[in-house]
C-alpha cells in the first residue's frame, strides 16, 4: 500500500485530500507545517508528497529545496492557488514532478498521483511490464504467471491478487486491503473470498510463498 504525505495548512483541503486518498486505498499523513513536512519527507517512508505552496512557515518551494537538497527523489505534486506560469516553472525547476492548480477535483489529483506512482515504481523493478519476486514472475501485458521456467494459468482475480502481493513483497496485507484492492469496496467484508483465493494461489504457485500472519492477513515471502 502506498503512503502519501500531505503538506497543506488549509484543514478543509487537507481533509478532503486525506479522505479521498483513504477511499482510494492509500494511507496518508498530514502536516500543516513546511518545516515539519520537509523533515518527514526526508526521513519518513513516503511514496509521494502532495505539497501546498502557500504554507505558514516556509513556502512549498523551500520545502522542495530541502527535500531535493538531501538527495531524496520522492515524487512531489505541488498544489497552489497561484496558477501563474512563473510559479509553475519555479516549481518544476526546483524538482516538483507535477503541478495541480487549485481548485481541483479529487479525481484529477488522484489521476496524477497514480501516474506518478506508476512511473516511480517502474525503474525499481527494471522492467515495468514484469513483476518478479523469488522466482515468481507476472507478465503484466500477457497476464501470465511463471514459476521458474513453468508457465501457470491464473484467472483474472487470481492474477490481480498475485499482482497485489508482488507489488508489496514482504508486507503483511490484511483481508480488507486485499478485498478492496482486488474485489473493490462494495464486496462484503465478512466474505472469506480472500482466503479461498489465497488457497488457489498456493496451489498454483507454491504453498510456502503466501504466509498466513495470524489475526492480520497474508504476506508474500
Ligand atoms: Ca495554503
Amino acid at each position: 500500500m502506498s503512503t502519501i504525505l500531505i503538506i497543506e495548512d488549509e484543514p478543509r483541503i487537507a481533509g478532503f485530500v486525506a479522505k479521498g486518498l483513504k477511499s482510494a486505498g492509500f494511507a496518508s499523513h498530514r502536516t500543516a507545517s513546511g518545516v515539519e513536512g520537509a523533515v518527514l519527507a526526508v526521513q519518513g517512508d513516503f511514496d509521494l508528497v502532495v505539497l501546498d505552496i502557500g504554507l505558514p512557515d516556509i513556502d512549498g518551494f523551500e520545502v522542495l529545496e530541502r527535500i531535493r537538497g538531501q538527495g531524496v527523489s520522492v515524487p512531489v505534486i505541488l498544489l497552489t492557488a497561484r496558477s501563474s506560469v512563473a510559479d509553475r516553472v519555479a516549481g518544476l525547476e526546483s524538482g516538483a514532478d507535477d503541478y495541480m492548480p487549485k481548485p481541483f477535483s479529487f479525481e484529477e489529483l488522484l489521476a496524477r498521483i497514480r501516474l506518478r506512482l506508476r512511473s516511480e515504481a517502474a525503474p525499481a523493478w527494471g522492467d515495468p511490464t514484469h513483476l518478479t519476486h523469488n522466482g515468481l514472475t507476472l507478465d503484466l501485458r500477457t497476464r501470465r504467471a511463471s514459476v521458474g521456467d513453468r508457465t501457470v494459468d491464473l484467472s483474472a482475480r487470481e492474477f490481480a491478487l498475485a499482482e497485489t502481493f508482488l507489488r508489496n513483497p514482504g508486507q503483511v496485507l490484511s483481508r480488507e486491503q486485499l478485498l478492496s484492492n482486488v474485489w473493490g469496496f462494495d464486496f462484503d467484508p465478512g466474505s472469506n473470498v480472500v482466503d479461498v483465493y489465497v488457497r488457489y494461489l498456493r496451489g498454483k504457485l507454491g504453498r510456502e510463498r503466501f504466509e498466513t500472519v495470524r489475526g492480520m492477513g497474508y504476506r508474500l515471502v
